[in-house]
């Protein structure tokens, strides 16, 4: 910015940075194929600049050792001038380079990407979506994400139960969770399609709970129920049984919430191991990095669906990110993306900020302030605070 005689000023400094765990221990525990859930607990990152900006970004993962490795990320990040997101991001990512190549390193570092794109946005005065590059759409429609197993419930009538509620609050689209078993599965699917009726759009996530060899059995069976997508059939780390996936069963292979950064995204895009990819703003690398990757995804025609698994600071980063995706076609009959919209129990989720992301028959509207859009509740902050923390 330039002062009246000209002069640059200052460049404004990171001053300080600051992670918040939330924590709240669940009445009803629930399971994916993959992972327990006894509490919910996640991390925000807060940065502070030396003319009292602040910066909000949040951390996809276990949330203590997000925190860790933000706060060696600290080291780097004071003094430094928080508009030069690029510079930033490279910086810190060479530092914990060798042996930090994903994982941890990485969702951390997204964490701090996106509080940086939240302060650059508020000093300038426009959306992250108007610095992407501009908003293409001020509404996304939002799938709900439900159905889990929880404890001591008979999985098909809950799983159907629900599922039906999210039909009458007006989503046109829900995913459940499969990987239990084929034929249980299946049970769960049959009743899930006859509780919403033959118009509401179904996708599964297998949670990497199946082998490829299950997976093209349940995908070929499934098909007559109508599926959108199917994801995480197999475990991540197996490209090569993504595609024998794909290959072997009708349904359309989604996957990406545990890929990272470009060059982990890399091999799933040109070998084109999946037809949808689902980085994850909180754990790809922030908007830093998701733009290259989506950029990367256009390139090769694999359609972009961003993950989202978080608070409202992470639904707001994914706001964010998709007003500014491009649309494709961009004249006659735009593919529009869709807004994956937790509906499990967490009481912190909407909590942590003074306006809530909530959908209106399934549409979430984009914030169009500063930054993310949102200002931080402190109140829930310290509400939901772990008690050793
Ligand atoms: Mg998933």
């Amino acid at each position: 910015m330039s002062t009246e005689k000209g002069e640059q000023a200052a460049p404004m400094k990171i001053a300080a940075v600051h992670t918040h765990l939330l924590d709240h221990r669940l009445d009803v525990p629930f399971e994916s194929a993959s992972m327990r859930f006894d509490r919910r607990t996640h991390v925000l990152v807060e940065i502070v600049c030396d003319d009292g900006t602040t910066g909000w970004g949040e951390c996809l993962g276990p949330a203590r050792p997000n925190a860790a490795v933000v706060a060696a990320y600290a080291n780097w990040l004071i003094g430094a001038d928080p508009l030069e997101t690029e510079k930033i991001w490279a910086t810190l990512y060479n530092a914990l380079r060798d042996q930090g190549q994903r994982g941890l390193t990485v969702t951390a570092l997204s964490g701090i990407d996106i509080a940086l794109w939240d302060i650059k946005g508020k000093h300038f005065g426009v959306s992250v979506a108007t610095l992407l590059g501009g908003r293409f759409r001020e509404s996304v429609r939002a799938y709900a994400t439900g159905s889990f197993v929880r404890d001591g419930v008979d999985r098909v009538a809950d799983n159907a139960t629900e599922m039906a509620t999210h039909a009458a609050a007006g989503f046109h689209a829900a995913k459940i969770k499969i990987g239990f078993g084929v034929d249980a599965d299946l049970k769960v699917l049959k009743a899930v399609r006859e509780a919403v009726g033959p118009d509401m759009r179904l996708m599964v996530d297998a949670n990497h709970g199946y082998d490829a060899l299950e997976a093209i059995q349940f995908g070929n069976r499934a098909v007559e129920y109508g599926v959108d997508w199917f994801e995480e059939p197999v475990v991540p780390e197996q490209l090569a049984a993504y595609r024998a996936v794909k290959a072997g069963q009708p349904i359309p292979v989604a996957g990406g919430e545990t890929w990272h950064t470009r060059w982990g995204m890399r091999e799933p895009i040109e070998t084109r191991a999946v037809d949808i990819i689902q980085p994850d703003l909180c754990g790809v690398g922030g908007f830093t990095e998701a733009k290259r990757v989506a950029d990367l995804a256009a390139l090769h025609g694999v359609r972009v669906v961003p993950h989202v698994w978080g608070t409202a600071v992470q639904i707001a980063a994914a706001l964010q990110f998709m007003a500014a995706m491009v649309p494709n076609p961009v004249r006659t009959r735009p593919i529009e993306p869709i807004l994956e919209f937790d509906r499990t129990h967490n009481p912190f989720r909407q909590a942590v900020v003074k306006t809530p992301l909530e959908h209106v028959k399934g549409v979430v509207a984009i914030p169009d302030g500063p930054g993310l859009g949102i200002e931080i509740n402190r109140d829930a902050l310290a509400e939901f605070r772990p008690k050793e923390a």
